[in-house]
């Protein structure tokens, strides 16, 4: 049995890791720590729904809430917004090891392994890469394994689940077709008042 301290991305995404860790036997502690979720209401969702899962599978979470500063966040990611992903994950991760050596835990790893939408290699490198040959173990797993059994549970349990991956860039891509859309009739219509006007 081991210590192991898993960063948790959100709760639909942790439901899996949880479950796997616990089946391993280990004793597993919760740590949500993620600047890159725009804006604060939304945070507070997700901080909600991770609770909601520990409270589900019975495991404690460590929330750095006097931490929450999306200027973090922006000050990792600027002028390298293309490379984004890379330094959003890189900050996390660095954060959650450095509560890991602090509390003495055998191993780190993230739930950000669970999700088909990730860089799931790069989340993995980087986890190796910063845990080194260090006290603290990464532990690299492909939860991806449990996909559907993760969105069926978090359904089930009637967990909060996000419609887009955290940053302000994030949430403008997942609904940028609703902006066309409106662009779209925006432009029709000062299409027609110029006719109108013309006639
Ligand atoms: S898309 Fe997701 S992983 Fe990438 S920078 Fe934004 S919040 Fe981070």
């Amino acid at each position: 049995m081991a210590r192991v301290l898993l960063h948790m991305c959100c709760g639909p995404c942790a439901i899996v890791p949880v479950r796997r860790l616990q089946e391993e036997g280990h004793e597993v502690t919760g740590f949500f720590w993620n600047p890159n979720i725009h804006p604060l209401r939304e945070y507070l969702r997700r901080r909600e729904a991770v609770l909601d899962v520990a409270r589900e599978l019975g495991i404690s979470v460590i929330c750095k809430d006097n931490e929450y500063d999306p200027k973090l966040w922006f000050r990792a990611v600027s002028f390298r917004e293309e490379n984004r992903c890379f330094h959003c994950y890189a900050l996390r991760l660095e954060r959650a090891m450095s509560i890991a050596r602090r509390g003495r835990f055998d191993a780190m790893t993230t739930s950000i392994l669970y999700s088909r939408k990730q860089r799931h290699e790069m989340v993995r490198q980087l986890g190796e890469d910063m845990a080194g040959g260090g006290s603290v173990r990464f532990w690299y797993r492909d939860f991806r394994e449990g996909w559907q059994e993760g969105i069926e549970t978090s359904k089930n349990w009637g967990v909060y689940r996000q419609q887009y991956c955290g940053c302000l860039y994030s949430e403008g891509e997942r609904y940028a077709s609703e902006l066309r859309e409106v662009s779209g009739c925006a432009a029709r219509s000062h299409g027609q008042e110029d006719g109108e006007d013309r006639g």
